[in-house]
């Protein structure tokens, strides 16, 4: 491996711990403590609270105190405080994004990329909420109003992939809708939310964000369970997700939920192959693999499907796999070895089942860093219905379909249980919008992998998940709407006789 020649260093000054963040306050939590792991060289960067009912009970309780006044504070208010986040997270975006890539393991400069979107998030939700209207009009002797309400508290509990794109989709739009909030974040990952909750301790009024770190089946388990939340939001798997809108279902509370992802990224023989590989190899390798959203499905056309393949196999070898630290690196290491393991348990079975893998597959040491699993970028031959082309891998790997009909690519696409994004490069563009409009996914990019854009509605389709963020929609999963009919006098007495 080679040394490294770009290393960031920043002074974090990390506290020793990170109690629960309960109406405006840090508080020691009861049942202790959970290390906060270097995911690259499992050296100890400090320790966040392990919450359980009692910080959860606290939290909600701060969070419906809390509710009165900022559902009711003006939007133009709202909106400004949200400005704030926004300043105060982009003043400090350096320090946090050398956090999280120790905390999470993933290469530092991925990290301007979430810090921009996730300051972002702010400012559009600081701005959406001042056009987000209700409606009115005079109807026969009266008036109609429809009022859009902010639900109350909201339950809302996130992954480790990307945890500040994951806390300002969540906090942004329900924040700005008037509700307040209780949010856990991931135990593998939680030291950059907890560093802003710092942040936001100077900016927003107390118990308006509360924030509980801990395990899933304690700490998010008793958030969801709690009688006194409004509103479930989830981003994570598919099994906790199904747990979540169950218990939404039983106790009749609005969800929304963001799962797994398994994309198809669909290449046309009329593409610069040069081109297309770049923009592949971007698609499943950024994150390290671990994101929802990534290309990992590769159908290319038998008409270029050699030439595609080689370069692709050429380009994986030319990917840095190096220290989070280093600018230079764009494969490091993953969460923790339990996916480690899980990811390299998926090459087994795809051996097992008759895939090949043509590069990769193999765990690399970088020096220093032996802790951490660093896998290398992965390619693998494989049928659309085997499990590696179907499941969600989490890792830095990416499998590859050979396809000669464009209905038969469409349907190998689609059969899949996910629908949150796809890719497709070809210069046709007739072709390229008729074949979106084909594929059952929430998003789909046309030539360039993660083109995310101002205000475009992020989600699922199929066991993807329900409802959207990134965009004005959000709002609508955050509010409910209250139809107001004022009659201007009394109908006159005897009128029903
Ligand atoms: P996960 O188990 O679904 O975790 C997501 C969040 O839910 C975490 O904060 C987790 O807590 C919490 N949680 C777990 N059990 C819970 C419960 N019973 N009640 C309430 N909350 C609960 O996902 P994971 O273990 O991190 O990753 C597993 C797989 O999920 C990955 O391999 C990947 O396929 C998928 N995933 C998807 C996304 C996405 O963005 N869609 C993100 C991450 C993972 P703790 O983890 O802190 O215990
Ligand atoms: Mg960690």
């Amino acid at each position: 491996m080679e040394t490294t020649s770009e290393k960031v260093t920043v002074d974090l000054k990390l506290d020793e711990t990170y109690g629960a963040f309960i109406n405006g306050e840090f508080v020691e939590p009861s049942n202790g403590y959970i290390d906060a792991i270097n995911a690259a060289n499992g050296k100890l960067l400090s320790k966040i609270a392990r919450c359980g009912k009692e910080e959860i009970d606290r939290a909600v309780t701060a969070a419906n105190e809390a509710f009165k006044g900022w559902s009711t504070t003006l939007i133009e208010e709202r909106s400004a405080l949200l400005h704030k986040v926004a300043d105060v997270l982009e003043a400090n975006q350096d320090r946090l994004k050398m956090i999280e890539c120790l905390d999470t393991g993933r290469p530092i400069h991925e990290f301007d990329l979430d810090y921009q979107l996730a300051i972002y998030q702010f400012r559009y939700f600081a701005s959406a909420i001042l056009t987000y209207e209700g409606a009115s009009r005079p109807v026969q002797n009266g008036h109609l109003i429809v009022k859009k309400e902010a639900l109350g508290v909201c339950a809302q509990i996130i992954p480790w992939n990307v945890p500040m794109i994951m806390v300002s989709f969540k906090l942004a739009p329900a924040l700005a809708a008037g509700n307040t909030v209780v949010l856990k974040p991931a135990e593998d990952a939680s030291l950059s939310t907890m560093e802003f909750a710092k942040l936001l301790q100077e900016v927003l009024p107390k118990g308006v964000v509360n924030i509980v770190p801990g395990y899933g089946t304690e700490a998010g388990q008793a958030l969801i369970d709690h009688p006194d939340v409004h509103k479930l939001a989830f981003t994570g798997s598919v099994d906790v997700g199904r747990l979540v809108g169950k218990t939404a279902g039983e106790r009749i509370l609005p969800v929304t939920l963001e799962l797994g992802g398994k994309a198809p990224h669909i290449v046309f023989p009329d593409v610069d192959i040069d081109r297309a590989v770049e923009n592949a190899t971007l698609g499943y390798t950024f994150f390290n693999g671990q994101s929802c959203i990534l290309g990992t499905r590769l159908f290319i056309h038998e008409d270029i499907y050699d030439e595609f393949v080689e370069k692709l196999i050429a380009r994986a070898k030319e990917v840095k796999i190096g220290d989070p630290t280093d600018r230079s690196t764009r494969v490091s290491a993953l969460i923790n070895e339990k996916q480690g393991k899980s990811v390299l348990g998926y090459f087994e079975i795809a051996k097992e089942e008759g895939a090949k893998i043509l590069y990769g597959g193999n765990r690399v040491t970088v020096p220093g860093n032996e802790y951490g699993y660093f896998i290398e970028p992965t390619i693998i031959e494989a049928t659309s219905e085997m499990r590696i082309a179907q499941e969600e891998i989490f890792g830095p790997a990416a499998t590859v379909t050979r396809w000669s009909d464009i209905d038969d690519v469409i349907r190998m696409a689609n059969d899949v249980d996910y629908g949150l994004a796809a890719g497709i490069m070809t210069n046709d563009l007739e072709n390229a919008l008729d074949t979106a409009n084909k594929l059952q996914a929430g998003s789909v990019w046309i030539n360039q992998y993660f083109n995310f854009q101002s205000g475009a509605p992020f989600g699922g389709f199929k066991n993807s998940g329900v409802g959207r963020e990134y965009s004005k929609e959000a709002l609508d999963n955050y509010t409910q709407s209250k139809t107001i009919v004022a009659a201007y006098q009394l109908p006159p007495a005897g009128f029903f006789k």
